[in-house]
């Protein structure tokens, strides 16, 4: 169609909210584990105990990072296990303790992986709340603080939103619930424990739990250059928590199967990675973004942004995460007239691969609950694409994707009409 214009050899990678490739580094920590040092964990003799000792090294540094002790740290495999333990293990161990049900507060605009969770303990009888987003996608705390009553017991709120990169106030929540709780312990209510879903701040976000007051974090290796189905679970001590997968006792009997080492190793290596490169790879990808924002909204007619314009902020070090409202490397437009499934067809045909909606509903086509939940119509959902940067994403290719996109956008609009 565009006879001008040819696609690259290099696939251009826009989707590293979905998933990273594996970081070079990475790989090579993890190979050791996959071949000669087979060992189980839980074995007496030293191939076992290399193993792990290699556990116990990765368990530390994910627990330096998040500014955690190590006995605070769960591995499982992966964001959706981690935010499953944390849901149902709260849930179960309140169920437990006090014969009853309770009641749970998030917000609309999170993953499935939480949402689902909520679903399934309301068909068993828990009380669910999801509070609204303003129109950039954040949670306001009057809406948050409305929701909260006498039987809560947990809040769930994403760090960061995988559609709209808008970032949640976690440590004004954070802060907000400890005043409360200090009130509920004299009331004799339930104490209210706080959870964020961490998996899409790995890269570009601060993970000191201290700083953001959670009690529970959930972050995962995925979206950060490291393994699939590889993630932790911080528990800060004194949390109770019940297990969801039961067997031989395995991360302190709250995650119970042989340990993925490997996994592990990896997940650990690509934290530090992404930790030690943060700071100067949220600029470059910040300048990166804006400019492309910047001349899309400019050259092409009746496009609109979906979540915070971050454009504005300047990166003040003194801030926590230099005071950015929306992770660095997501853009999210909705183009009028068109759908964005078509779209990213066609955009797969010059080797630019992008998403509509989130990756894991792409199958699906239901309008984004993301771009919904902004008060946006149905039509701006179905026309968004979601392009997210990543550390291996050029200025050159970015220049690529205006021209095709600015091209593409006419021609579709011209057959459409
Ligand atoms: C990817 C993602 C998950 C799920 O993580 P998996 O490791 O794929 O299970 C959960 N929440 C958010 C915000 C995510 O981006």
């Amino acid at each position: 169609m565009l006879q001008n214009i040819k696609p690259p050899k290099k696939l251009i990678y826009l989707d590293n909210a979905a998933t990273t490739p594996l970081d070079p580094v990475v790989l090579k920590a993890i190979q050791p584990y996959l071949t000669n040092e087979y060992g189980n964990p839980s074995s007496l003799y030293k191939l076992g105990q290399k193993s792990a000792e290699a556990l116990a090294d990765a368990r530390e540094k994910v627990a330096g990072i998040l500014s955690a002790n190590p006995k605070e740290i769960i591995f499982t495999a992966g964001g959706t296990e981690s935010i499953n333990l944390a849901i149902f293990g709260i849930a179960r161990a309140y169920e437990l303790a006090h014969k009853k049900k309770g009641h749970i507060i998030s917000s609309r605009i999170e993953h499935h992986a939480v949402l689902d969770c909520l679903d399934a303990l309301k068909q068993e009888g828990w009380e669910i709340t999801l509070v609204n987003v303003n129109k950039d996608g954040v949670v306001e705390m009057g809406e948050l603080e409305k929701a909260v009553k006498k039987n809560t017991v947990l809040v769930s709120i994403m760090y960061a939103n995988n559609e709209i990169g808008t970032i949640q106030p976690i440590s004004e929540i954070g802060k907000r619930l400890a005043g409360l709780n200090r009130t509920r312990i004299n009331k004799k209510l339930p104490r209210i424990y706080f959870h964020s879903d961490g998996c899409q701040a790995g890269n570009s976000l601060d993970l000191s739990t201290n700083k953001l007051g959670v009690d529970l974090l959930s972050i995962n290796g995925s979206k950060i250059y490291g393994p699939k189905q590889v993630g932790a679970l911080y528990v800060k001590a004194g949390t109770p928590l019940r297990p969801i997968i039961f067997g031989g006792g395995q991360e302190r009997n709250f995650r119970s199967g042989t340990e993925n080492v490997a996994g592990t190793v990896g997940f650990a290596t690509a934290l530090e990675l992404a930790k030690k490169n943060r700071e100067k790879e949220n600029v470059r990808l910040k300048n990166l973004r804006d400019t492309f924002l910047t001349k899309i909204l400019k050259s092409i007619p009746d496009i609109s942004l979906n979540g915070a314009d971050d454009r504005i902020t300047k990166l003040n070090p003194k801030l926590l995460n230099g005071g950015l409202k929306r992770l660095p490397n997501n853009i999210n437009i909705s183009i009028k007239d068109i759908e964005g499934e078509v779209a990213l067809f066609y955009l797969d045909g010059y080797n630019i691969a992008v998403s509509t909606g989130s990756a894991c509903s792409s199958s699906s086509p239901d309008p984004s609950h993301v771009i919904l939940a902004l008060g946006k119509p149905q039509k701006d959902a179905f026309s968004s694409l979601r392009l997210s940067l990543g550390k291996y994403t050029s200025k050159a290719e970015l220049d690529y994707v205006l021209t095709v996109l600015t091209i593409l956008t006419k021609e579709l609009r011209r057959i459409e009409k």
